[in-house]
């Protein structure tokens, strides 16, 4: 079998959802929402729609015009780039299927790709497979601050990409405009191309603001940004996803894309298209409610004995956990995530398994996810402060 794979663990989000499920522990492990908060009626009814009033046969490979209308409206609306969307608008099975037609449509064997670390689990895998060296640089705990001589230093003659995920997955970092300006002077000094992870730009708390790399002088001819219906409509189930960009990179993509998977269920397509165009208080409106949601585990956390680590968006909080270990102990990230299943009822996700090589990343922090109803959150606080 193939060495890239063949490999790999199971990734870590089906491993802690099983292993919560077979404890029957309280799941802050993986990221989705809870059904309580799932997206829109008037989405599922669209979608319900779709299927008795269109066609159910294949529809065109780059996506439903209606959709990708919806998502250069949505561009333009959001960032101000506009977007063709007959030409800079390709729709995917998921930001999955984006990032993996991107890696393998835009890399050939030996182009070195610059990463940041911590990073979200799918990105190295599909990357090597598609050729990549990769680069990694740090972000450092606790503010997950880039160092811009050390992001500096990663470029070389060999750098065809840089990936670039804000909001970020799993420390909650969105990244300042002026880190944002240092990777826009170095990609366009290296004439690097970049994609842009950006399925939490919603995910935004009130008072911090999402900008696109893509929307930095230089940029716009080399970023493809990707989107996500499972994050912007907490839909995961529904796997639709969406890239936009400069029509030759959109162009290579789709090449991948119609070998990948060729196209993606049309009445979903449909619905997420009815959400871009006429959902957007739901969208706008989440940044407010997961903050709410994010403070009323702060507090009771810290009271416990988790050291929280700053962030400004997403559904994801990073906690420091050494405080709530016997003296000299050395478990680290997995084993406490594992006894905390077993023996407190709680599920969460260790950090380390966001980092290439775990024997150098942090061991004493793990992922909190908290898109969940506010009981169940009172239910894993309650369960974490009768466990310590
Ligand atoms: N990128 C990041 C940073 C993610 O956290 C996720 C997981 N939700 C994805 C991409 C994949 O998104 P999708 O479910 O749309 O494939
Ligand atoms: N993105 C989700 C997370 O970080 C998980 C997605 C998945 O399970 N593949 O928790």
């Amino acid at each position: 079998f193939n060495d890239t794979f063949s490999a790999l663990p199971t990734t870590v989000f089906e491993e802690m959802s099983l292993l919560a499920a077979k404890h029957n522990s309280t799941n802050l492990g993986q990221g989705f929402p809870d059904n309580e908060l799932e997206g829109p009626e008037g989405m599922k009814k669209a979608a319900t729609a779709a299927m008795y009033e269109h066609s159910n046969q294949y529809p065109p490979m780059m996506g439903v015009p209606e959709l990708r209308q919806a998502v250069a409206a949505h561009s333009a609306r959001q960032t101000g780039i506009a977007v063709d969307w007959q030409s800079e608008a390709l729709v995917t099975v998921g930001a999955t299927e984006a990032l993996a037609a991107a890696f393998l449509a835009l890399l050939n064997a030996g182009d070195e790709v610059i990463f940041f670390a911590p990073l979200y689990d799918s990105y190295l895998p599909m990357a090597t497979r598609a050729g990549a060296v990769p680069r990694i640089v740090q972000l450092h705990p606790p503010s997950w601050s880039l160092d811009t001589a050390e992001l500096e230093a990663a470029f070389t003659p060999r750098t065809r990409l840089l990936v670039l995920n804000t909001p970020h997955n799993p420390t909650g970092k969105v990244f300042t405009r002026q880190e944002l300006e240092a990777m826009a002077e170095l990609c366009v000094r290296h004439d690097c191309l970049c994609i842009l992870d950006e399925v939490y730009e919603h995910l935004t708390f009130p008072g911090t603001q999402h900008v696109t790399l893509r929307s930095l002088p230089g940029m716009h001819d080399r970023c493809l940004r990707i989107g996500s219906a499972g994050k912007t409509f907490s839909f995961t189930a529904w796997k639709v996803g969406w890239l936009t960009g400069p029509r030759d990179m959109v162009a290579a993509v789709a090449k991948a894309h119609q070998f990948l998977t060729f196209t993606v269920p049309s009445s979903l397509q449909r619905a997420v298209a009815h959400g871009l165009d006429k959902e957007g208080e739901f969208y706008l409106g989440l940044g407010a409610l997961l903050q709410k949601k994010r403070q009323l585990l702060v507090g009771q956390l810290q009271d416990i004995g988790f050291k929280i680590l700053p962030a400004n968006g997403t559904y994801f909080l990073v906690a420091d956990f050494s405080a709530l270990l016997p003296e000299g102990s050395t478990e680290d990230d997995v084993q406490f995530c594992y006894r905390l299943t077993k023996e407190a009822g709680v599920t969460l996700i260790p950090v380390s398994a966001f980092y290439a090589d775990r024997a150098t990343a942090p061991r004493n922090l793990v992922r909190f996810v908290f898109c969940k109803t506010d009981e169940k959150l009172q239910t894993a606080c309650d369960k974490l402060r009768h466990y310590f």
